[in-house]
């Protein structure tokens, strides 16, 4: 399979990581990508660089002012006396009759949800060479490519329109699915990260066109908290154009198959002609974030799963996180597709 990779990545580099009230270092760190290209690289699959899109792509999917406050993010905040080693916000305005703030620690609030999402000298460029990494497989898959494969860093599936949250600034996922609607009347995305897809969810959630299925740790006790719930299906013209999967925390590879089968009635009565994979890796017995179990041997079942859909499909980078065995992971997943395929 042809694999869409960018060096560019590691300009992004976050630090800050709250946890249960304490700081530590984040699980985004730029050595993810180092362990999933040697995963592709055990698997002989073919690099490619990433094409520059400009903002196009990531125009269809986020708002022009939070477009610009990414790529002013950093010189702003460099202009503040006493601004520290990276943008975290301590003020949100939840947005109940709130007036756009033209301070940057207003606007800071205002485009972000959470304090996982910290920003730094390298975080827009870090983050424009994974939208153009995600594009260029779509791309890839518009001129005929039956699959490709992109390694994006940092992930994409928390950011919302305006907002980013969860390591994700650029919603890597929904920019590929709006790619692919270029030619697609129907796209479908199926979200295997272990967290549920909220930013992809709210982008697409009042929308007929692109069906958003995420399959997840119950949210009741995980990241995000406030969706992934089974009865969020949507609203308007996509209402019945979102599923969630929530699983039982513990859930392991059957449970994680018998899901995906669910997942597939849904794609093939939407009857998509092409499908976006948020490949989350974090559902893994050994990701540092462990909350499913599923094994090296269950992500090529997984891979085999996707495959059988039998769609033209872009497979993105999301989650997954340092273990020894997060290269193995990918390189299992893409032989179970290819072997299905
Ligand atoms: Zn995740």
């Amino acid at each position: 399979m042809k694999a869409v990779f960018s060096e560019k990545h590691c300009s992004h580099d976050p630090q800050f990581f709250l946890v249960r009230g304490q700081v530590k270092r984040t699980t985004e760190q730029p050595e993810r990508a180092d362990r999933l290209l040697k995963g592709l690289k055990d698997g002989h699959h073919t690099l490619i660089k990433p094409t520059e899109f400009g903002q196009g792509p990531r125009a269809r999917v986020h708002s022009p002012e939070y477009l610009r406050f990414l790529e002013d993010a950093w010189s702003e905040w460099t202009k503040l006396p006493d601004y520290g080693p990276e943008m975290i916000a301590n003020i949100h305005p939840v947005r109940n009759a709130a007036t756009y703030p033209t301070h940057i620690t207003g606007k800071l609030g205002w485009h972000t949800v959470d304090t996982a999402a910290p920003i730094g000298p390298g975080t827009w460029e870090g983050a424009c060479a994974a939208t153009d990494t995600a594009t260029t497989a779509a791309q890839m898959v518009l001129d005929g490519e039956d699959a490709v494969y992109a390694l994006c860093r940092p992930p994409g599936h928390h950011a919302y329109r305006d907002m980013a949250s969860g390591f994700c600034f650029m919603n890597n996922s929904a920019i590929a699915a709006a790619h692919l609607r270029q030619k697609h009347q129907r796209v479908a995305i199926l979200d295997v990260d272990v967290h549920h897809g909220n930013g992809t969810q709210g982008i697409f959630y009042a929308r007929g066109d692109v069906l958003t299925v995420s399959i997840h740790a119950d949210p009741t006790a995980y990241y995000p908290f406030f969706w992934g719930f089974a009865h969020e299906r949507g609203e308007g013209d996509g209402l019945g154009a979102n599923l969630n999967i929530p699983l039982a925390l513990g859930t392991g590879d059957d449970g994680f198959i018998d899901a995906i089968k669910v997942a597939a009635k849904t794609i093939q009565s939407f009857a998509p002609t092409a499908l976006v994979v948020a490949l989350g890796l974090d559902a893994s017995e050994h990701d540092p974030l462990a909350a499913l179990k599923v094994t090296t041997a269950g992500f090529e079942r997984i891979g085999a799963a996707l495959a059988q859909l039998g769609l033209p499909t872009v497979i993105v980078q999301e989650g997954g996180y340092l273990s020894d065995i997060l290269g193995a992971n990918l390189t299992a997943t893409l032989k179970g597709f290819e072997a299905a395929r």
